[in-house]
């Protein structure tokens, strides 16, 4: 690390970044089970602020695992690593003024306190509540029916585990609330950490 030396007060500020925006940075980091509805809400709340001229990045899963993930798996080593190149990602967006909405399931305790500690103040963790019973009935992928065939193996609520968070700044319970009422909460915490912010 001797001869690496970056760059802190030369380049362009974020600040500037986000006057012209006209919005601040922020990671709403989503996670839950499979089929717990991440990629539903966030596709329904990016809608909505591009609806109102906010440019926004969504980081799921699944799609980075086709590319800057792609050589990673599912083991416990390689879920720590997903969840650091994925935070990392997000802090760069974050710092260029870009609301970043992060979908990966995350499912560990230390997984999250990773994330924190790369993105720092801008992370807010938000927690989609929804039983294995519930994701496993909805079964979008069909992920759940071949976990329970076998077919799959380090299955997260099943061979893998998930462990249920402290103190989440939001929780969307998906479980008894609609898509749209979850859409609206999130959307309603998006704007409550608006206050005081420049270019608002
Ligand atoms: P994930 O991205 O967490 O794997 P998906 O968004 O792909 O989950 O799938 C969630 C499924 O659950 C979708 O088929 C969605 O229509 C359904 N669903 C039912 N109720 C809700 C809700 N309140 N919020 C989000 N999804 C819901």
């Amino acid at each position: 690390m001797t001869n690496i030396h970056p760059e802190t007060g030369r380049f362009l500020a974020r600040t500037a970044k986000e006057q012209l925006l006209r919005q601040k940075g922020v990671v709403l980091w989503l996670y839950g089970l499979s089929g717990s509805g991440k990629s539903t809400i966030v596709n329904e709340v990016e809608r909505a602020l591009h609806g109102e001229g906010r440019i926004t990045v969504i980081l799921d899963g699944d799609n980075l695992r086709t590319g800057l993930n792609n050589n990673l798996g599912f083991s416990d080593e390689d879920r720590t690593e997903n969840v650091r190149r994925v935070a990392e990602t997000a802090k760069l967006f974050a710092s260029a003024g870009i609301i970043v909405f992060v979908s990966v399931i995350t499912p560990l305790r230390r997984h999250r306190a990773a994330a924190r500690e790369i993105i720092g103040p801008d992370f807010r963790e938000v927690y989609l509540k929804a039983d294995f019973e519930t994701c496993a009935a909805r079964d979008p992928k069909g992920l759940y029916g071949k976990a329970k065939a076998g077919k799959i193996r380090q299955f997260t609520g099943k061979d893998s585990g998930f462990e249920e968070p402290d103190h989440p700044a939001l929780v969307l319970d998906t479980q008894t609330r609609s898509v749209d009422q979850c859409a609206a909460d999130l959307l309603g915490f998006w704007r409550s950490l608006r206050g005081g912010r420049p270019g608002e």
